[in-house]
């Protein structure tokens, strides 16, 4: 048996249609997975690119319960909570609507997709799979990202939290935490020159990391390989947090 093998699963990938979770649902369904591509809009452009037999569910996370059942006897053995969003100001001016619109996806979302799906993988006394995309703000303070640095240390205990509660019942809860990844989401970053140069120079490994780096540690904690991984944080970041 290949342990790196994902044949014979279902996957479920959330905010599918760009970035990481774009390459985490290709990554996944090259490792011979069934993959679902969830988003907010179509994912056509994922679907594409995995070619036949890729799913689609629309899963909108401004509503936070918006994963409530549908789980429940779908078969799902890999969920990948990869939808997040950030917003920038300085912690004195921070409004209310940023805190709670990032808090809302990026943790009551995740918690209560992780408890539908492992509510019905229980249920089944099937053995599953929980990947959450954390960040370097798992671990360090940033600057002027007050509620994504919150709910993203949220995850990271969180992960932990379900890991201890599902472990003897085969579901594993890990996360990973990207470093500076070259997605929509980093183009200003990497636009801003003396930025760009500073965060480069950090990085041991000396690049930007790419979407498929995520994609292949997804593939991973995914797969029977990672059977005895319960509550890690895994960074990929080209070492930047052993600096
Ligand atoms: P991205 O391209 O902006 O992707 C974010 C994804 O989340 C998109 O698919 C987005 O959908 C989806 N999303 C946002 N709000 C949603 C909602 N209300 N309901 C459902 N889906 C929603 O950014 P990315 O860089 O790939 O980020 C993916 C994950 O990695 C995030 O959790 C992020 O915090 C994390 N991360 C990224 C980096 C990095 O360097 N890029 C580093 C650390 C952690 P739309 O396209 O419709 O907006």
């Amino acid at each position: 048996m290949n342990r790196f093998s994902l044949e014979g699963r279902r996957a479920l990938v959330t905010g599918a249609n760009a970035g990481i979770g774009q390459a985490i649902a290709v990554g996944l369904a090259r490792a011979g997975a069934r993959v679902t591509c969830a988003g907010r809009r179509g994912c056509d452009e994922t679907r594409a690119l995995i070619g036949a037999g890729a799913d689609e569910m629309r899963l909108d996370f401004a509503d936070p319960m918006a994963a409530t059942g549908v789980f429940d006897g779908a078969g799902y053995d890999v969920l990948v909570n990869n939808a997040g969003i950030i917003r920038r100001a300085d912690a004195v001016e921070f409004t209310e609507a940023d805190w709670d619109d990032v808090i809302d996806v990026n943790l009551k979302a995740l918690f209560f997709t992780c408890q539908a799906f492992a509510k019905a993988a229980l249920a089944d006394g099937r053995a599953a799979k929980i990947i959450n995309i954390a960040s370097l703000l798992s671990f360090q303070g940033g600057i002027r990202v007050p509620s994504y640095t919150a709910s993203k240390h949220g995850v990271a205990g969180l992960t932990k939290l379900m890991a201890n509660e599902w472990a003897a019942r085969r579901v594993n809860v890990n996360a990973i935490a990207p470093g500076y990844i070259e997605t929509a989401n980093t183009e200003a970053l990497r636009a801003d020159e003396d930025r760009n140069a500073a965060i480069l120079e950090r990085i041991p490994a000396g690049r930007w990391g790419q979407p498929e780096d995520i994609a292949d540690t997804a593939v991973f904690l995914a797969a029977p390989a990672s059977d005895y991984l319960h509550g890690a944080v895994i960074n990929v970041d080209g070492g930047w947090l052993a600096r």
